[in-house]
């Protein structure tokens, strides 16, 4: 089972947005010397076009950055926290998840889940499905700093706006 572990990553926006700026670094030093190359060898257009260059390279990043930031500020996740809720779920056998949500709080994720489980089996049976599902999603997800699983009476919950949130198999 744990072998078998997929693409999971918890990666926060903040941490992308990182890793962008960090890119961004190096192709611009890069660039810089590219220009001053250019002029050196007797191009003196080398050092406008490359300014040019690291002016769209910089846009591209904010354009990213913010439409991540964005999303946040409207209360949404990524799309990949809700798979990795249902991801963690396909470790358990005897789970459905009904309804999953997740919102950032800073920099950690919070996930609210409705679960459904075989009504015939003893209380204590669930409860045991339940931490087990608990602590599959705090092994997938590294931001996720509290879960809230509950138990649903199985009835498809349809008042959230994300409809990736129900492909589920
Ligand atoms: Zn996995």
């Amino acid at each position: 089972m744990w072998l078998l572990c997929c693409p999971c990553s918890g990666k926060g926006a903040a941490l992308i947005a990182d890793g962008y700026h960090a890119r961004t670094d190096g192709l611009t030093s890069l660039a810089v010397v590219i220009g001053a190359l250019g002029v050196w060898l007797g191009f003196p257009l080398a050092d406008p076009i490359v300014g040019l260059l690291i002016t769209i390279a910089i846009f591209g990043i904010v354009w990213q950055s913010a439409r991540s930031v964005v999303t946040r500020m409207l209360d949404g996740v990524e799309p990949g926290v809700i798979d990795d809720i249902h991801h963690a779920a396909e470790h358990i056998p005897g789970i459905k998840i009904i309804d999953a949500k997740a919102r950032w709080i800073g920099h950690k994720l919070h996930a609210d889940v409705a679960i459904s489980v075989d009504q015939d089996q003893p209380l204590s049976q669930a409860n045991k499905i339940a931490a087990s599902f608990e602590s599959e999603m705090f092994e997938h997800m590294p931001a996720l700093a509290a879960a809230n699983v509950r138990f649903s009476s199985g009835e498809a919950e349809h008042d959230h706006p994300n409809p990736r949130g129900h492909l589920h198999g």
